[in-house]
């Protein structure tokens, strides 16, 4: 196992700093506390506290002797209730920090608007808004950005600690919302270095241990960045909470401490991974060590695990769990005495001391081919949702667990793949590393494959205009999006029916199955339109067959223009009464001889079936009905 160090790593010059001072601030006879623990490091607390510096939350907790401002840094009040409380203060605030405190306070004095860029409930954070006097907004991701409103001066200052790339993030959205950005970088450089070398070190190695107190908020981004690289990583406080079990000896271990971790902890870490070291390379060297893969006979068996003798002194036990997942409810009902099984040693081998051993683990290396052939053959896996997360979903497959990135889930940007746990559905294979039990798929490489095939059926069937079936996804003011064998398209609110309607819900209804032909197929643009309407008969076909040229028919005047009327019968066709055909006289508009709601006789002179048009000519018109009414009064 090659251990490598992190380029930057551990105190930061400002951590070194305080700790300095605590170190020498204790006199006799004088309670001397730090305001909050000195740094998130319980075990340099405790080593403090033996040297009798010890730590109060709150300035009541404490009535006479010092305290001393620890390098986060304190508010103005804080100064202000310390004076009044007459307690001797030693001040270990990091100079950076102070910087970025003095920076938001002369800002905000000289009228600037202000935006601090930081954890709102960071004890540096709260201290920087102090001395901005509560007037500077705080805001931690660029969702707190979202809303706010077009400024033209802008000033920002930064928690000394905070991600880099987030601080990009959130400024390049500032930028859009600001005439004018005055940005104050006090991120320091400490913090910047170490979430750099970080980022270096997890792409070159097979796993990352991260040190550091798991209440460290510079020590838990680094562990996110080193896992955001796809590296297994281990986060953890002291060498105790390291195990064997993470490491073999062919890899590459990478190891970074966080700005607030001692020298010793970090020094004990590596002392006990070179132990571990030594202890696998021996394990190896035996035939029967941890990883070897081992064939055995069944001697016994209860509810909960098999003894198997496999040629060594003692029996190896296999739990349920190890059998294959989801375990068995009984080892019984899986295995008899007497069988045959190959599994892993799962543990050291020791004199002493008992062998566990997996089938599960052998499984793995089955399925592992299996994920292998898959990327090779470019063919799907069936995979489970497990868990949706942040960057994407955790998959079951087989006994594998495996990753899609969010960009990989859907066809579509969607914001999580939540819908997708519990469920299970096809993914391809874009990276296998068993070394690095790196397992990444993705569902839109699949859902691609299958709407370019759909897409080929799409176009057959808009050729030959057949009747697809369909089901309504979503309803919009303009129309409804259905969709066929996972192909959506829009069915437009004047291709839903063949009368006029005024909304979509009158007539459909969500995931109402509903049959369409393809109006409209863009290959190029994937895109497709349908129609309900056109795989209904068109009654204006039916109705027409009751009229021929020459009928004498009556009609009511619907619409007025300078050329003519609309003119529509008792069974609702419509058709044009041309001005040439109520007057020869020139010059003459229809509402010099006509009135909307007329009733009139005209003879049908032109029936077009094609373009669906019926042309009139007048023979006599009759006056509105109110007016008739009128008459018989
Ligand atoms: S990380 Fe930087 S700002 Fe924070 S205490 Fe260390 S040196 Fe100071």
């Amino acid at each position: 196992m090659k251990v490598i160090v992190a380029s930057s790593l551990g105190f930061c010059y400002g951590v070194k700093r305080a700790i300095k001072i605590a170190e020498n601030a204790y006199t006799a006879g004088d309670r001397t506390v730090t305001l909050g623990p000195i740094i998130h490091n319980p075990q340099m607390v405790r080593r403090l506290a033996e040297r009798g510096v010890g730590y109060v939350d709150n300035l009541e907790d404490i009535d006479s002797g010092t305290i001393i401002i620890r390098s986060h840094g304190v508010g103005p009040t804080c100064y202000n209730r310390a004076d009044e409380k007459k307690l001797k203060i030693i001040d270990a605030t990091c100079p950076f920090v102070l910087r970025a405190q003095q920076e938001a306070h002369r800002l905000v004095t000289a009228g600037k608007r202000v935006i601090i860029f930081g954890e709102k409930n960071h004890p540096e954070v709260r201290s920087i808004a102090e001395w901005a006097l509560g007037q500077a907004l705080v805001a931690e991701s660029p969702e707190d950005l979202r809303n706010l409103p077009r400024m033209d001066d802008v000033s920002i200052v930064s928690q000394t600690t905070f991600s880099q790339e987030t601080f990009r993030q959130m400024l390049a959205i500032v930028s859009e919302k600001a005439t004018r950005v005055d940005v104050h970088k006090t991120i320091c450089n400490a913090t910047a270095e170490r979430q750099a070398a970080v980022k270096l070190l997890a792409d070159e190695v097979d796993v990352m241990i991260v040190v550091g107190g798991k209440n460290s908020g510079n020590t838990r981004r680094l562990a996110e960045i080193s896992a955001q690289s796809g590296k297994m990583t281990y986060h953890i406080e002291t060498a105790s909470e390291l195990q064997i079990s993470w490491f073999r000896s062919d890899m590459k271990v990478g190891v970074t401490a966080g700005a607030s971790t001692p020298d010793w902890i970090i020094e004990e870490v590596l002392e006990v991974m070179e132990d571990m070291n030594k202890m696998l390379e021996e394990m190896e060297m035996s035939e029967f060590h941890k990883g070897s893969v081992v064939e055995g006979t069944v001697v016994e068996v209860t509810d909960d695990e098999a003894q198997v003798s496999f040629g060594y002194k003692t029996e190896a036990v296999l739990p349920a769990r190890e059998y294959s997942f989801p375990a068995p409810k009984s080892m019984k009902d899986v295995l008899a005495v007497g069988d045959s099984i190959k599994a892993q040693i799962t543990n050291a081998v020791k004199e002493d001391g008992t062998i566990y051993i997996s089938k599960i683990k052998l499984d793995r290396l089955a399925d592992w081919d299996i994920a292998e052939e898959a990327l090779e053959k470019d063919e799907p896996v069936v995979c489970e949702g497990i868990e949706a997360i942040k960057a994407g979903l955790l998959v079951q497959i087989k006994s594998l667990r495996g990753f899609i990135p969010l960009s990989q889930g859907d066809l579509r940007f969607v914001r999580s793949l939540s819908f997708l746990v519990g469920t299970q559905f096809e993914a391809k294979v874009l990276e296998v590393n068993r070394g690095q039990n790196r397992l990444v798929l993705s569902r839109k490489a699949v859902l691609e494959e299958h709407r370019d095939e759909e897409m080929e059926h799409m176009k057959v069937a808009f050729e030959n205009q057949e009747v697809l079936t369909g089901v309504v996804k979503k309803i919009m003011p303009y129309g409804a999006f259905v969709d066929v064998n996972g192909i959506e398209g829009l069915l437009h609110i004047s291709d839903v029916a063949w009368n006029k309607i005024d909304k979509v819900e009158d007539v459909l209804a969500q995931d109402e199955e509903v049959q369409v032909k393809i109006k409209s197929f863009d290959e190029e643009k994937q895109r497709i339109s349908f129609s309900r309407k056109d795989t209904m008969q068109d009654p204006w076909l039916e109705d027409i067959k009751n009229h021929e040229v020459d009928d004498v028919v009556v009609g009511k005047v619907v619409k007025l223009m300078d050329f003519g009327a609309i003119v529509e019968l008792e069974d609702g066709l419509t058709g044009l009464l041309h001005i040439s055909e109520m007057t020869k006289e020139r010059n003459r508009k229809a509402s010099d001889i006509l009135q909307l709601s007329d009733t009139v006789e005209v003879r049908i002179i032109g029936i077009n079936p094609a373009r669906k048009r019926i042309s009139f000519s007048l023979v006599s018109v009759e006056a509105p009905a109110e007016d008739a009414e009128t008459e018989n009064e």
